[in-house]
C-alpha cells in the first residue's frame, strides 16, 4: 500500500506474484470506500490482505469503480459483490451486460488463454443488474469526499471510461494510456483482441488532456507525471506498432510468423529502451504477442 495522494491509495495487487503488474487504487472519504478496478479474482486474497493491514475488510467496500471490464481489471467484481451485496459496480453502458452474463467475454478470453483461464483469472461471477451504476461517459460522480468526472475513452475496448478526480490531480485511465513502470519513462501501448479502434483512439486521449491532469494512473502500473511525454510518446510507439503489424499482414505466411516478425521489432525496441531484468519481467508478464493479434483485427476488420 502506498498513499500517493490524500486518502488516494495506491495497492499493488501482485498479480501470479509478480509485483507491479495490476495496480488497484482506493479512494476513502465521507464514509465511502471504493476502489477503481478491483482486479482479477486471483488477486482478491492480496487485496484482502492488504486492506487488513489497514484493518479494513472487504465488506467495507462501498462502491467499484471499473474502466473497462477485461479479466485484470474487473474479473473479481462478481465475487466480491457476492460477498457484499450492498456494493455499486460503476460500468460503462456497452461493458454492463459482460458483468451481468459474462459468458461471451469469457469465451471471448478463452480464445486468447486457452486452458490457462482458471490459473490467470479464477471465477469470474456474475454481477447482479441491480448492483450496478451504468456509465455512458460525461457524468460526474460524488463518491468518496470527492468530485469524479466520468469520460467514455474508446480505443483498447469500445466501453472503456476514465475518471478524473480533481481534488487530486490524477487520471484513472485504465489501459487508454498504455503501461508504465515505475521509475521508467518507457510508455508501451496496450493493443490485445478484440476491439483495438486505432481511428477513435486520439480523441480519447485528447479528453483526458482536457482534464489537464496533474498525474495519469495506468492499471499497469500506478502514477505517473509529465502526462505531455506520455501521450506524445504513446501515440509516436502504437502508430509504429500498428505500422509494424499492417506490414507483417502484407507479407507471405502464418499468422504464427507474423506474430514471430512483430515481436523481434517489439523486442528489439524493448531492449534498447530498459534494462535486459525488465525487458525479460514484461516479456512474461504481458505477453505482448497479443498486441500483435488486436492490431491484425483491427487491419484485417477495416480491410474487410
Ligand atoms: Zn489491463
Amino acid at each position: 500500500m502506498q498513499a500517493i495522494a490524500p486518502k488516494t491509495t495506491l495497492i499493488d495487487l501482485k498479480y501470479l506474484g509478480y509485483p507491479e503488474a495490476i495496480a488497484t487504487c482506493l479512494l476513502e472519504g465521507d464514509g465511502e470506500l471504493a476502489l477503481v478496478d478491483p482486479g482479477p479474482t486471483t488477486c482478491l486474497d492480496t487485496l484482502e490482505g492488504e486492506l487488513a493491514g489497514r484493518g479494513l475488510r472487504l465488506t467495507d467496500l462501498t462502491a467499484l469503480l471499473l474502466t473497462h471490464i477485461h479479466l485484470d481489471h474487473a474479473g473479481a467484481c462478481g465475487a466480491l459483490v457476492r460477498r457484499n451485496p450492498r456494493l455499486r459496480v460503476y460500468v460503462q453502458e456497452r461493458g454492463a451486460v459482460h458483468l451481468t452474463d459474462p459468458s461471451r467475454l469469457l469465451l471471448s478470453a478463452a480464445r486468447l488463454y486457452g486452458d490457462q483461464m482458471q490459473r490467470l483469472w479464477g471465477e469470474v461471477a456474475p454481477v447482479p443488474a441491480g448492483n450496478l451504476q451504468v456509465l455512458r461517459g460525461g457524468e460526474t460522480i460524488a463518491l468518496a469526499g470527492r468530485k469524479i468526472a466520468v469520460a467514455y475513452t474508446p480505443g483498447h475496448a469500445t466501453h472503456h471510461v476514465s475518471y478524473f478526480d480533481a481534488s487530486t490531480g490524477i487520471a484513472f485511465v485504465g489501459d487508454t494510456c498504455g503501461l508504465r513502470y515505475p521509475g521508467y519513462t518507457l510508455v508501451l501501448p496496450l493493443t490485445p483482441p478484440p476491439d483495438i479502434d486505432l481511428e477513435v483512439w486520439p480523441r480519447s486521449w485528447q479528453q483526458i488532456r482536457s482534464w489537464r491532469p496533474e498525474r495519469l494512473f495506468p492499471t499497469h502500473f500506478g502514477p505517473a507525471g509529465d502526462v505531455e511525454a506520455h501521450l506524445a510518446q504513446l501515440e509516436e510507439r502504437i502508430t509504429r506498432w500498428a505500422e509494424y503489424a499492417r506490414q507483417t499482414l502484407a507479407q507471405q505466411g502464418s499468422d504464427a510468423e507474423r506474430v514471430g516478425w512483430f515481436l523481434q521489432q517489439v523486442e528489439a525496441e524493448l531492449y534498447r529502451e530498459l534494462p535486459a531484468e525488465a525487458v525479460r519481467r514484461h516479456l512474461v508478464g504481458t505477453a505482448p504477442e497479443q498486441c500483435w493479434y488486436g492490431l491484425a483485427r483491427y487491419w484485417r476488420k477495416r480491410a474487410g
